[in-house]
């Protein structure tokens, strides 16, 4: 039997909240996801999905359960572990997770790609042409703290398509601010990552990326019209 990319056993996570004493933000929750696989997280707003993201990238971690990616305690490791896997072994998009500022659009697509600097001719090809499918070529050269949120968060998907390293891709409401012909660009570039063993989680209430995978659908929060 072949270890699952990311596995949530009964994860929950509570935050404590001055004002509304403790918000269950995410119910125990179990899945598994395998190499190659999609998993769509749908619920209405507040049900949980950008808990549960920040949960599987290590950004978060479990009030209760365990977290664990192929096969290992992920969700127990100290910070700069969990750090370090989501920039060799991770491609993230999710709100809060900015890009970093003084660098320009094209910079910060070039990143990941070139840990040490020194970016060749051919990943300065990739990142540019993914800029371009995304629509954000024109503020390339723009310092990314000048930029609207839907930009940033183009630039930021960008340079998580644009870097083929990740072995698992995690992406909150990624079509949000794309037209309809980006976002068909963003699903043929998600299905190719798949088709190459990446596996991917995305929160998203886009019927357009129904064809991606299966789905897993959190409760509305309680208490919630
Ligand atoms: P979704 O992405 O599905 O809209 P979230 O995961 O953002 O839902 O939030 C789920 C619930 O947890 C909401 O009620 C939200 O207010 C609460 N929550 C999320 N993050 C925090 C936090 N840092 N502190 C307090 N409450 C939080
Ligand atoms: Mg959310």
């Amino acid at each position: 039997m072949t270890v699952p990319r990311l596995e949530f056993r009964d994860v929950s996570r509570s935050f404590e909240d001055g004002a509304r004493a403790t918000v269950l933000a995410l119910r125990p929750t179990s899945f598994t996801l395998a190499r190659g696989e999609c998993l769509r997280v749908l619920g209405p707003s507040g049900a949980g999905k950008s808990t549960l993201l920040a949960l599987s990238c290590g950004l978060l971690l479990p009030t209760s359960g365990e977290v664990l990616l192929d096969g290992e305690p992920f969700s127990r490791w100290r910070e700069s572990f969990r750090a370090a896997a989501r920039r060799r072994r991770l491609s993230v998009v999710v709100q809060g997770l900015s890009l970093v500022t003084g660098m320009t659009a094209l910079e910060n697509v070039l990143l990941p790609m070139v840990p040490d600097g020194l970016a060749t001719r051919a990943a300065r090809e990739r990142a540019e042409s993914w800029l371009a499918r995304l629509g954000v070529s024109d503020v390339a050269l723009s310092k990314v703290e000048l930029l609207s949120g839907g930009e940033r968060q183009r630039v930021a998907l960008a340079r998580a398509l644009a870097s083929t390293h990740a072995e698992l891709i995690v992406l909150d409401e990624p079509s949000a601010h794309l037209d309809a012909a980006r976002t068909a660009a963003l699903v043929e570039a998600l299905r190719e990552r798949l088709d190459a063993g990446a596996s991917l989680l995305v929160a998203t209430h886009d019927p357009r990326l129904d064809s991606l995978g299966s789905s897993l659908e959190l409760a509305p929060r309680e208490g919630a019209p």
